[in-house]
């Protein structure tokens, strides 16, 4: 009998293994370099739609599964936020953490911005949590089309840069087009998008702020070089 239950949890383990790894796990894909810039946007766009106590239950989320693993997902226990999250204070002769009850509270406000994400069961180690980053919360979202609105006259006038092959110049095109393929209208991540020429590089077409447009890789590999007008009939809305 113990044997067939201990082979059932075996069985349950290497399920739950397999939950883990979703498709969009940032595992080898993650880059280092994009960190500062992720940090950044996160305090410019998430931040200020955060109370203070959700904000330190991001950060220590963010510290211990991005900066950490490099892996947006991350199994932890409300005990265990308590005990990181620093709110350790003496009273009298008892030292205090975060209740139980506070954090399940702020913790629940975060998911109801969709900040993060429970995406398996709980366990003894606690409950699995997805951090989505900022591009992919829509109260973000909304928070940078405005900003970008805000932006373009200042940006329009640097024809001259490079949109492509600059990083940091790359992401304000993905704000730009609010992180959405213009072909098949998917939500994308910075680690997922990529940019198309409006004009190709092979007919003339440079790295302009107007001559890039967000796409996602499938869309971007299956158009060839044509330029995207030609793609649509003339009824599309594209721009
Ligand atoms: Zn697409």
């Amino acid at each position: 009998m113990n044997e067939e239950i201990n082979k059932i949890r075996e069985l349950l383990d290497k399920i739950e293994k397999k939950n883990d790894v979703s498709e969009d796990s940032l595992h080898g894909t993650f880059d280092y370099f994009e960190l500062p810039q992720i940090i950044a946007s996160v305090i410019d766009f998430l931040q200020p739609l955060l109370s203070p106590y959700e904000s330190v239950i991001y950060w220590f989320l963010f510290r211990h599964s991005i900066i950490e693993t490099a892996d947006r997902y991350i199994r932890v226990s409300n005990s265990q936020i308590a005990q990181g999250i620093g709110s350790k204070f003496k009273s009298g002769d008892k030292v205090k953490v975060a209740s139980d009850k506070a954090i399940s509270d702020n913790l629940r406000c975060l998911m109801e911005k969709k900040v993060i994400v429970i995406v398996g069961d709980t366990n003894r180690d606690g409950t699995l949590y997805k951090i989505n980053l900022p591009e992919e919360i829509e109260l973000c979202i909304e928070r940078m089309k405005k900003s970008r609105v805000e932006n373009t006259c200042h940006v329009e006038q640097k024809k001259d840069l490079d949109y492509y092959n600059i990083a940091e110049n790359r992401l304000l095109i993905f704000e730009r087009d609010g992180y959405v393929c213009y072909k098949c209208r998917k939500q994308l991540t910075r680690f997922s998008a990529t940019l198309d020429h409006i004009q190709p590089v092979s007919q003339g077409g440079d790295n302009s702020y107007s001559n890039l447009i967000t796409c996602c890789l499938h869309c971007n590999s299956s158009r060839g070089a044509k330029p995207i007008m030609e793609q649509f009939t003339s009824d599309s809305k594209v721009f």
